[in-house]
């Protein structure tokens, strides 16, 4: 589903050449929930922003089920990314002045995926599935950061996409928040998402099937959970 193919990014400084990731190899499947784990500086922010299409790779090759990512031009990338790939963030980024629903609505109207009529009813089941419907009308200032974060997974899912890429997504939480959010987390990928998490919590261990390690940009170390 998820392929890298010997991917390497090079920023060339005026301090000289940086590889900030060189030659990572990887195959996450659906159902498969891989925990990239490194040192700040390893690479792993580099690694989500290329599979997401953010940035381009200097070589090698990324594939999400038959796509090659960085083949794609820029206008087709953001749509691309917008069906294809749900990003969960640390700081939620909802839309300040949309509902929890409208914020949820919104990558369906940008992708244009379902039909008008559909959106709303798709919407409000998505945050039910999340746990959060009766936030629905709300305003994100007027969330707590968990609910927040419940209806940013919400909008991460509302194009169905292909991969599922969480960057740090307990890092504003408390430990309850956080472990109900791991538990969602578990829940979709034994719905059969394929998702890729960065983060630094330990606890996470517990929901991922698979732990890569990163190191100077290269996969380290590689193992599997007994989630596997
Ligand atoms: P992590 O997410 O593991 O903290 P990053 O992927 O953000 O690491 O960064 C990996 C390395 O690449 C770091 O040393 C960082 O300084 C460098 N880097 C990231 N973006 C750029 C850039 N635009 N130009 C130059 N160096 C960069």
């Amino acid at each position: 589903m998820l392929a890298l193919r010997s991917l390497s990014k090079r920023y060339d400084t005026p301090a000289g050449t940086f590889f900030a990731l060189r030659e990572v190899s990887l195959d996450v499947m659906p159902g498969e929930l891989a925990l990239i784990v490194g040192q700040s500086g390893s690479g792993k922010s580099t690694l989500l922003n290329v599979i997401a299409g953010i940035e381009r790779p200097t070589s090698g090759e990324v594939w999400v089920g038959d796509t090659l990512v960085p083949s794609l031009s820029e206008s087709a990338m953001a749509l691309w990314r917008g069906r294809n790939v749900g990003i969960v963030f640390q700081f939620f980024q909802l839309l300040p002045t949309l509902t929890a629903l409208e914020n949820v609505m919104l990558p369906m109207d940008f992708c244009a995926t379902w039909p008008r009529r559909e959106r709303r009813s798709r919407g409000m089941a998505l945050l039910e599935r999340l746990g959060v419907a009766d936030q629905a009308m709300k305003v994100p200032s007027t969330l707590s950061g968990g609910q927040q974060q419940r209806v940013a997974i919400a909008r991460a899912l509302a194009n169905n996409p292909a991969v599922i890429l969480a960057d740090e997504p307990t890092g504003n939480l408390d430990s309850r928040n956080a472990s109900l959010i791991y538990e969602l987390f578990a829940g979709l990928v034994g719905d059969g998402q394929t998702v890729v998490m960065v983060t630094h919590d330990p606890v996470a261990v517990r929901i991922a099937t698979r732990v890569i390690q990163i190191a100077d940009g290269q996969v380290e170390l590689q193992r599997e959970t007994v989630n596997a």
